[in-house]
């Protein structure tokens, strides 16, 4: 099979690539990397079944030809982390509905299946874990930056469901939630890094607010797992499912966990997380999915726990670290 992975430089992206390179697939990535990087697919980019284009989605001709030479859509290219879409919110709101859109638009016009990958974000601030895929989402204020991320792929979500019923567009939608593992950049917020990257430099491991909100934190590789079984089974398309692990942990805990399993003299530092992200900033309390969907469908039921998860991140920092490529 042939693949178009958007964004396949990527954090997530770069894992699939490389789960289907090594199964023999042929693989075609546009980037743009602007958070993307070539050290991501550093193992696979001489292979002669990869095929890397350095453009933006927003690029419909360059898109447009990829579309056409493959199978499959993985669309995973959009704005990523809290800090990023915080200092960048027209870029984040443009490339998050535009590219979808063009994604869309092309998988419809050349009758190829595509994939979306919305997120936990969505649910907003909703308090009904957990959550559910039916469930109603409650965004804030607009004048809060963080909600546009929500918002922006609420819309792509719209979208996709439009294409299904009005085009018939072969199309899944799958909401990751607190998704980690090796390649993942502390530089956009993502909080397992971030503490790795403090821990490591003996500096304040910064939990925001009085660390009692809590996440459940899954392994790359089982989201890697999952979505290549989903996309096998032809009663997935056209409908939404949550993926991400049901083992949640307080932010708190986590500070602690990594600083054990870095043995660093860091202080828990509890701070305003205002004083970081500006404007805009918004926590949610809880985000636990309801997974009940995915397992039906495919089994799912997710290898690694957390310890697992800050073993393999703390690993891929150091090395990077060693190597001089800094993540
Ligand atoms: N967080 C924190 N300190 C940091 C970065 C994040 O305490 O330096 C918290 C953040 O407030 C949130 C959780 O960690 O409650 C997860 O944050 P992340 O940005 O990784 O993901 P999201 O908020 O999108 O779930």
């Amino acid at each position: 099979m042939k693949y178009l992975i958007t964004g396949g430089c990527g954090f997530i992206g770069s894992h699939i690539a490389d789960r289907l390179i090594s199964r023999g697939d042929e693989v075609f990535v546009i980037d743009d990397l602007s958070t993307g990087r070539l050290e991501n697919v550093g193992g696979i980019i001489n292979k002669k079944n990869f095929h890397l284009v350095i453009d933006t989605i927003l690029n419909i001709s360059i898109l447009e030809e990829l579309v056409r030479k493959c199978d499959f859509v993985f669309h995973l290219a959009a704005v990523v982390g809290v800090k990023r879409l915080l200092e960048n919110p027209i870029d984040s709101i443009i490339i998050n509905v535009e590219g979808t859109y063009n994604v869309l638009k092309l998988c419809q016009r050349y009758n190829k299946k595509m994939l979306l990958t919305s997120t936990s974000e969505i649910y907003g601030k909703s308090d009904k874990v957990p959550f559910v895929e039916g469930a109603d989402i409650v965004i804030g204020d607009t004048r809060k930056r963080r909600w546009s991320y929500a918002c922006t792929k609420a819309l792509d979500e719209f979208l996709a469901w439009a294409f299904f019923e009005e085009k018939k567009l072969p199309v899944i939608i799958v909401r990751l939630f607190n998704t980690v593992g090796p390649r993942q950049s502390d530089m956009y917020g993502m909080v397992i890094p971030r503490f790795i990257k403090q821990a490591l430099n003996n500096l304040p491991i910064t939990v925001f607010g009085n660390g009692e909100q809590t996440r459940c934190f899954i392994h790359v590789s089982d989201i890697v797992d999952a979505l290549t079984r989903l996309i096998e089974k032809d009663e997935a398309y056209g409908d939404v499912f949550n993926l991400g692990s049901r083992e949640e942990i307080t932010i708190k805990s986590l500070a602690e966990m990594i600083k054990s399993a870095t043995r660093s003299s860091s202080e828990i530092l509890f701070i305003n997380p205002e004083t970081v992200y500006s404007r805009g900033f918004e926590d949610m309390n809880r985000r636990v999915p309801d997974t009940t969907k995915i397992e039906r469908m495919v089994g799912f039921s997710p290898k690694f726990k957390i310890e697992d998860i800050i073993r393999d991140t703390l690993k891929s920092i150091q090395n990077s670290e060693k190597s001089g490529n800094r993540i």
